[in-house]
This record gives C-alpha cells, structure tokens and sequence, in this order.
C-alpha cells in the first residue's frame, strides 16, 4: 500500500463545485490580475483575522521581504528569528539586506524560546520575527512583552499556521505584520504558489501594496516597486477553500489526536506538543527520534513500507552551504533544542481528506 503526503487531489474533488465555480467566474469577468476576486479574496481574507488590511502577494517569501520593506527593515538592521524553519524565513532578510539573528527555540513548541531573545539583542536588533511552526503559535504574549521593552517590530511567520491561535491571542493580534503562504502544500493552499499579509498597519499595506505591482497607486505612475502579485485565479480558488479552513484543521487536529492515543507510551519517539490553551492546526505532525542516529533509519523504513514521511527540515538554516551568505546571518547564542529538532524530526501524513 502506498500512503501519500498529501490529499491535494482528494481535497480538490470535495469541494471541486465550489472551487470550478470560482475560477469559472473569473474566467468569465475578463480580469485576471488585480481583478475583482482578488478584492474579494482580500477582504475575506482580513475578515477572517479580525483584521483592517490584507494583501495578495505572488508567494509566503515576498510576504515577508516586502513587509520587511515596507517597514524600513533593510542593510545594517538585525532581525532575530530561529534556524530550524524553512529556508525563506532568513532568505526574506537576506533579499531586504538584513541580517537574521538565530536565537534557540523552545525545546517542546520548537518555536522561538522568548528566553532566549534578550541575550541576543543589540543596538542594530530591529525586529524579532517567530515563526508558527508546523501549525503552532509561538509564544507571542512574551514576545510582544520583549519587543515593548526594546522597541522592537514584529512579523510573524504564519506559513505554517493559518487558523491556529494562542492562549488568549489570535494570530496577527500581537504583532506589527502577518506574512502567510500559500503555495499548494500549506493548509490553506491554492494551485500553484501565493501569499499574502495582514495588517493593521496602514503603513505596511499601504506599501505592500505598491511595492507588489511596480511601485505604482495610480496608473502609469510608478516608483520603484516589483512584481509580486497574487492572480485572480488563485484568489478564487483560496476564496472558496477559506470557507472550510476551520473545518479541515479541526480534521487535522483529530488525525493528530488519533496519532497521539496510538503513539502514547512510545519510547523511542517524542510527540508533538501542543502548549495549553493553544490551538495547533498540525500543519504537520512531527516526532522526534530520542536518538539522533535513529531519524534516517526510521525514515528509510517508513519510506520502503510505502508511507511517505517526510523531514521538516533536516537541514537546519545555519548548516545550509554558503551560511552566512556574507555575514547577512549569525547564531546567538547556543541552539541545542534548534539542533536537536533538525536532526531527530520526522513528519508523519496528517491531512485533512
Ligand atoms: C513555506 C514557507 C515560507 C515561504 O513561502 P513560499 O510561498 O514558498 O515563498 C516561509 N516561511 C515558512 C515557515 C514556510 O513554511
């Protein structure tokens, strides 16, 4: 039998009425980019998040760039986040000429342990960026306390965990920008690659929103800017997904409950955690070998038994080639926990169809 990672097609044929409905009317309305369901989709998309502004953009990376940009996040400015993420969480800083600052990450949440945030500032810190990994927030309470004290913005990472919330906050409502994914394997994905930002910052949507199309507000009248844009029909297709966002992580979280009661009582695996109060939307359900010598074994075997299982991600970012790509990045501090994660995770199948 063979087990696959995802449920894209699957997941397509269940509400494919709703979703052919969608792209058949933007076919239809002869706007394609920068069209009505984009609108439509962006304010859905604000709804959703209690929020005032959000932002198609082409992908999760620009989301971040461009919301870097926007709030004068560029050369000489440290920005601090974690190392066991994907790549694009430091590549963004990279592309706006900052440098990411590595800081360890909590040893159950595996996101960014605020203890160790203070240690890692100095005059150049300009932002602390915590990514939500594998669909749970991090601390964001004691983040926001951190950024208060030092004056510091916040963007979040929310690639990972679109519907999820903390312990009395909801994503986007302790932070300066919210950058998300969309890109067909996220939770909430579409057919091919986008993202977008949320905001109450009239600042960063303001900008984001030139930046994305050319520098331009106003017709043929440009400053300089990019092309980043989120096209109509991916707008369609995430407009009618959205709808039953919370219905599929609330699947997730129940596939997860059912790996959880099997699981319980392994001793070679440590099990997701999930903090209390908080909802994890297990955008991937990841364990952890106790013994590091035992991931790629147990990986080989899963993998020859047919079961797709995965590793998000191996290869944590201070140990790709070429780091610190021009000294644009540094580890503060020591990592162990980050460390541990990369070389003992392994994620199961866990999705909603
Ligand atoms: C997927 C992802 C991104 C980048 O998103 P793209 O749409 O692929 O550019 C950024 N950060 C995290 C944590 C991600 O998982």
């Amino acid at each position: 039998m063979q087990v696959p990672f995802y449920g894209h097609v699957r997941q397509y044929h269940k509400i494919r009425s709703e979703i052919d409905a969608n792209i058949h009317e933007v076919l239809e309305s002869g706007q394609y980019v920068m069209g009505p369901m984009l609108k439509r989709f962006e304010q859905e998309l604000a709804e959703y998040h209690g929020m005032k502004y959000a932002i198609g953009v082409g992908n999760g990376t620009d989301a971040l760039w461009l919301t870097f940009m926007a709030l004068g996040i560029g050369p000489g400015d440290e920005c601090i986040t974690t190392t066991n993420t994907f790549f694009a969480t430091a590549e963004a800083m990279w592309i706006a000429g900052a440098t990411a600052v590595f800081v360890d990450s909590d040893a159950r949440t595996n996101c960014i342990d605020p203890a160790a945030i203070e240690a890692a500032i100095t005059p150049k810190t300009k932002a602390l960026v915590p990514v939500h990994l594998y669909g749970q927030c991090a601390d964001m309470k004691a983040v926001r306390k951190i950024a208060d004290k030092h004056k510091l913005l916040v963007i979040e990472d929310n690639a990972q965990a679109f519907g999820a919330h903390g312990d009395g906050f909801k994503i986007g409502e302790l932070s300066d920008a919210v950058c998300t994914s969309f890109i067909i394997q996220k939770n909430l994905g579409t057919f091919g690659d986008g993202g977008a930002v949320v905001t109450n910052n009239e600042q960063v949507d303001r900008v984001v929103r030139r930046l994305r199309n050319h520098g331009s507000e106003k017709r043929s009248c440009h400053s300089f800017g990019f092309n980043s844009r989120l096209d109509d029909l991916h707008a369609g297709v995430l407009s009618a997904k959205l709808k039953h966002i919370d219905e599929w992580n609330d699947l997730r979280r129940k596939h997860a409950a059912r790996y959880t009661a099997g699981l319980a009582g392994a001793k070679t695996i440590t099990l997701p955690y999930e903090a209390p109060g908080y909802r994890h939307i297990f955008h991937l359900y990841v364990v952890e070998t106790r013994n590091p010598a035992h991931r790629d074994p147990f990986l080989e075997f899963l993998n020859q038994a047919g079961i797709d299982a995965k590793c998000h991600y191996p290869i944590a970012i201070h140990q790709q080639e070429g780091y610190p790509w021009g000294k644009q990045a540094r580890i503060a501090g020591p990592i162990p926990n980050s460390e541990r994660n990369a070389a003992c995770c392994i994620s199961l199948q866990c999705f909603p169809n």
